[in-house]
């Protein structure tokens, strides 16, 4: 297929365009480059320095690299930040994505895969959670992704585009050529990584009095390779399948705590760290029930135990201590 990949220049977009282009597809990459990086780009894809917020710019691509289908990763991703700035969310977030999805269906895109978040599901009535659970966006950033899955809705039911929203929970890890670099940087595990490297005194960790056995947040660490396969795998099921939702972890939850130790056994590294203030926007517990995509799609994930995604980031941080900088 012919794939145009918003934000193929970031973190998980990176790794989806390998995965595609090793999959022997045909592969665009459309990013502003503001929080991305040129090197990041896989040498075999078509590169398109565009924002989304230009429309004109957007439809150009779209006559010039013609993609009968679109995985659009581009977007601001911080809960904290959202809770600080909600209109640059609710704004960007949306407009652009209309911009691409309008732009998309007048050029007769078929397929589109939207990077959705477990940001959708600040209360959870039932943990695992599983994609019958009730929608409650837990921060302007959940409620922007929210808003972009409605208009995919609209989008197939006027104009007939067949949609997927994976909702991840938390990416994490690297592969051996592609990492994650974000500046600032807000994430946990790379954070502490920072710490074992010497670049960061402590670990801060927001919040030991949540809910949660050790009193620190729970999380779904998921591999950004096994989340680029499950883009794959959504591609292909859309030849079929019209709409398709899935939420995207391992299953396992990790409190912050446990991340910290799991990074000194990994690093060997002591890491101190130091108990801070909560951080707005963080829900308690966020795990992932993946049981649907497994079953309808046999997806996989490879990376099932947090000391072999911890690895992997610590190798990838190890050899580019100053991330795609040097
Ligand atoms: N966290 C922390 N200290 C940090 C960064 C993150 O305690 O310096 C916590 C954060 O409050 C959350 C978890 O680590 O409970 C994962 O945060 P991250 O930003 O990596 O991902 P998010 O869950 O926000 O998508």
């Amino acid at each position: 297929m012919k794939v145009l990949v918003t934000g193929g220049a970031g973190y998980i977009g990176s790794v989806a365009v390998d995965a595609l282009v090793a999959s022997g597809h045909e592969v665009g990459v459309l990013d502003n480059l503001y929080m991305g990086h040129r090197s990041a780009v896989n040498p075999q894809a078509s590169f398109f320095e565009v924002d989304l917020a230009e429309r004109s710019a957007v439809d150009e691509v779209m006559g010039s690299f013609c993609p009968d289908s679109i995985m659009h990763f581009a977007s601001n991703t911080l809960v904290c930040e959202s809770v600080r700035e909600p209109f640059k969310y609710l704004g960007d977030n949306i407009n652009n994505a209309i911009n691409l999805i309008d732009s998309a269906i007048g050029h007769g895109v078929e397929r589109f895969i939207l990077s959705s978040t477990a940001n959708l599901f600040d209360e959870p009535e039932t943990v695992p959670i599983s994609e019958t659970e009730r929608i409650v966006p837990g921060s302007p950033y959940g409620e922007s992704k929210y808003f972009v899955e409605r208009i995919l809705h609209w989008a197939h039911r006027t104009k007939g585009l067949r949609y997927a929203a994976l909702r991840y929970f938390n990416a994490a890890g690297c592969t051996p050529v592609k990492g994650e670099d974000h500046d600032p940087e807000t994430h946990l595990i790379p954070l502490v990584i920072q710490v074992a490297l010497g670049q960061r005194e402590n670990i801060k960790i927001f919040g030991d009095d949540y809910p949660t056995p050790d009193g620190t947040c729970i999380r779904d660490y998921i591999h950004v390779e096994d989340l680029a396969q499950a883009h794959i795998l959504a591609l292909d099921a859309l030849r079929e399948r019209e709409v398709l939702h899935y939420n995207l972890g391992n299953g396992n939850g990790f409190s912050v705590k446990e991340v910290v130790e799991t990074v000194r056994a990994v690093t060997g590294h002591k890491i101190s760290a130091e108990i801070a203030a909560r951080r707005s926007g963080d829900p308690a517990t966020l795990i992932a029930d993946s049981r649907l995509i497994r079953e309808e799609l046999g997806w996989k994930p490879k990376f099932t135990d947090l000391n072999s995604i911890v690895q992997s980031a610590w190798d990838w941080h190890q050899a580019h201590p100053h991330g795609y900088g040097y």
